[in-house]
């Protein structure tokens, strides 16, 4: 095998304890102990001395040990340990906490370097539980430098991963292999890998580190970006289409509707009519936040489509949703002689068989389904435009697949996961990007509030007080990633826990995503016609689905929750004229949970608020892992490094202009890191 490949557990110093806490960081292999980064450093490269010390800073300092240590009973499990130390120009102490070991450490007249948090009061000057090294034989620059600080788990301490990436980087950076081409290397000005790996763990100066830095930025988006480039390798966008014409209809459909359009919708209307006029293949993606009103565009996108005597196809990512959608086209076009079919797994098969005929011989315009709709048996007379919605539950693969079942048809895809343009660019980078950024006037802002879990039974009560005025509400249970049975099981109890204890008189539903998709059907079907209040759910409700009379969502546990995600679910209220109400029960302490949560209360805006929570977590998190294939980014920022990205992206075209399946002899590093890390779409990815 190799070296890289080798567990952790063959490292010096890593028993199957130790090999445990690593996983937990996804540590596995001694190429995942390389590749963890520090998250910061601390220059030790400037040394005060006791006389320049400033109550309150961190600072290192040479100390000699000058008395024993003393150990001092605080409280029963405080005991607090002084040892006195001293330089040229005074006296100090070190202080440390619950470390009997510590008594062991130190010697009278042993020299050591501490770096620490100054406290002075009137009489002592302390360091308090400084890290330390006693001075043998090593010169200063062995530890008067710029220290790397790891992401740590319980059990594991800085001095550990100190001294793994240490040996790792003695014994193994022999073996460690140059993958990126040579020229791009020199063209980029980008340093050798081993270089970045030695000064990124141990920086021997600021600019060597900011030189690792950025070789290891870029290798990090050229592979995301060639990765998300190879997947979609199939959507050729200089494919000659159909050019469809201006049709005087469409205007009159569009001034009967009950609204009139907003400025942003026309504005993306008319990029759209633009793409379907023209002779080249249509292939858009239409962001726009929940309730911005991307329905009524594709609808009217669909609707010129057969004017133009094409067929149209609308795949929606659950049933719930495509039906939705077959219901509000079938109204609307319905009165224009559009005839529109429902095609789901749940039809009978006689009535399947009938449909796939007529959409076959023509006599059906519009398609609306599920992944049914790209099924083999479904063969359409005269595909011209191809409709996915909330793309990002979809594989690309799935997305040219609907593609072939025509001959060229225009492609548009919608999403309500608001994308900051940056990301959408190396996300979809085969696709034109069209924003709504304007919601329909009149909409109620929701009110959003994030509340500590001791408030479970104020907030039940205001639900309750809510459906007594004749509303609903919903109830999302806690996110649980890693298992769908777990996550039904929490929303299963916690469906009990309710219907036992505050709403015994109410009438609650229950869905979760192990039900059958009919029973999930006829409970969703129920809850929209107002025979159930409250509505327990997992985030099988996320998408699109609109109960105008719904105006509270309780979300459980939503510090476990993507921003995205939670504005999404916020997206399910709001869609009436009542006012409505998000609420949050938080059990997260940390800082970066809390600044999460006052962004929710803050912004209602998709945009905003997936910007912010991109900044504060990467984007794998940010979509939620079971949705995306996406490596997780250990050093890059797609905000900060937006510079960079944009430098990569121009290289990952050259590179594949140049050798499309990465083929040539000097892409052969590159290749197989590709493979590597994305592991689990490997069969999408076309090399
Ligand atoms: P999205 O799919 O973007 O979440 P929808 O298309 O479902 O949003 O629109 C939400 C609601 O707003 C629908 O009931 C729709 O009829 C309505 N709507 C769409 N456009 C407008 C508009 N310009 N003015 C008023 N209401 C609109
Ligand atoms: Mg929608």
């Amino acid at each position: 095998m190799e070296p890289l490949r080798q567990s952790v557990q063959y490292l010096k110093g890593v028993g199957p304890k130790k090999q445990k806490l690593l996983q937990r960081l996804s540590v596995f292999t001694v190429e995942d102990l390389v590749y963890t980064f520090p998250r910061e450093y601390e220059d030790r490269r400037s040394v005060k001395t006791v006389q320049g010390l400033v109550d309150g800073e961190k600072t290192s300092l040479y100390l000699e040990v000058c008395g024993n240590i003393q150990e001092k009973n605080i409280r029963k499990r405080l005991k607090i340990y002084n040892l006195p130390v001293k330089d040229a120009t005074g006296n100090a102490q070190l202080v440390f906490y619950n470390t009997p070991y510590i008594k062991q450490v130190f010697h009278i007249g042993d020299k050591v370097f501490v770096h620490g948090k100054v406290k002075i009061d009137f009489f002592t000057v302390q360091i308090l539980h400084p890290e330390y090294h006693i001075i043998k034989e090593e010169q200063p620059q062995d530890f008067q430098q710029i220290m790397p600080i790891y992401r740590l788990t319980d059990g594991l301490t800085q001095k550990d991963f100190y001294s793994l990436q240490k040996y790792v980087l003695e014994h193994y950076i022999e073996q460690i292999e140059e993958f990126l081409p040579e020229d791009l290397l020199k063209n980029n000005r980008l340093c050798d890998l081993v270089f970045a790996l030695r000064n990124i763990h141990f920086p021997t100066s600021s600019q060597n580190l900011r030189i690792a830095k950025y070789r290891l930025i870029f290798e990090e988006l050229l592979i995301l970006q060639l990765g998300l480039l190879l997947t979609k390798g199939q959507l050729d966008r200089n494919k000659e289409g159909i050019a469809f014409n201006k049709m005087p209809q469409l205007e009159d459909f569009i001034n009967q509707l009950p609204f009139r359009l907003t400025e942003a919708q026309k504005k993306v209307l008319d990029e759209i009519e633009e793409d379907m006029e023209s002779n080249m293949v249509m292939n858009r993606l239409v962001q726009g936040d929940v309730g911005s009103g991307k329905t009524i565009i594709a609808i009217i996108a669909l609707y010129k489509a057969i004017l133009n005597n094409y067929q149209g196809a609308f795949m929606a990512p659950t049933e719930i949703l495509a039906e939705q959608h077959y219901e509000t086209i079938r109204s609307l076009l319905g009165p224009f002689g559009v005839r529109v079919a429902l095609l789901s797994g749940s039809i009978t098969k006689k009535n399947k068989e009938k449909l796939l005929t007529e959409i076959e011989t023509g006599q059906i315009n519009i398609v609306v389904g599920t992944h049914a709709i790209i099924q083999e048996n479904v063969r359409f007379h005269r595909l011209g435009l191809a409709i996915t919605d909330e793309q990002h539950r979809f594989g690309v693969r799935q997305r040219v697949m609907l593609s072939n079942k025509g001959y060229n048809p225009d492609i548009l895809v919608m999403t309500a996961t608001p994308i900051p343009r940056t990301l959408a660019l190396i996300l979809y980078g085969d696709l034109d990007i069209s924003i709504i950024d304007q919601l329909p006037p009149g909409r109620k802002v929701i009110e959003t509030y994030c509340v500590d879990q001791h408030k479970r039974k104020r907030i039940y009560a205001f639900v309750r007080k809510q459906i007594q005025e004749g509303r609903q509400a919903y109830i999302v249970c806690p996110l649980i990633e890693e298992s769908e049975s777990i996550e039904a099981k929490s929303a299963i109890e916690l469906y009990e826990e309710l219907t036992n204890e505050y709403f015994q008189d109410m009438r609650v539903g229950l869905l979760h995503g192990k039900m059958k998709s009919n029973e999930k059907e006829k409970l969703m079907k129920a809850f929209k016609a107002g025979d159930i209040d409250i509505l327990v759910s997992t985030t099988v409700i996320e998408v699109g689905v609109n109960v105008p009379n719904a105006s509270v969502m309780v979300i459980e546990n939503s510090e476990r929750f993507g921003l995205a995600q939670l504005h999404q679910l916020r997206g399910r209220v709001g869609r009436g004229s009542y006012q409505s109400f998000c609420i949050l029960i938080n059990y997260g302490k940390n800082s970066v949970t809390l600044e999460r949560m006052k962004i929710m209360e803050s912004s209602t805006d998709g945009f905003v608020i997936a910007e912010k929570d991109l900044s504060l977590r990467g984007p794998g998190e940010f979509f939620g892992t079971r949705q995306h294939g996406l490596p997780e980014l250990k050093i890059a920022n797609l905000f900060k490094h937006i510079k960079i990205l944009q430098q990569v992206q121009t290289e990952a075209k050259k590179i594949l202009s140049e050798d499309p399946e990465l083929l040539l002899e000097k892409n052969k590093g590159l290749k197989k890191k590709l493979l590597d890390t994305f592991q689990e779409k490997i069969q999408e990815i076309g090399i």
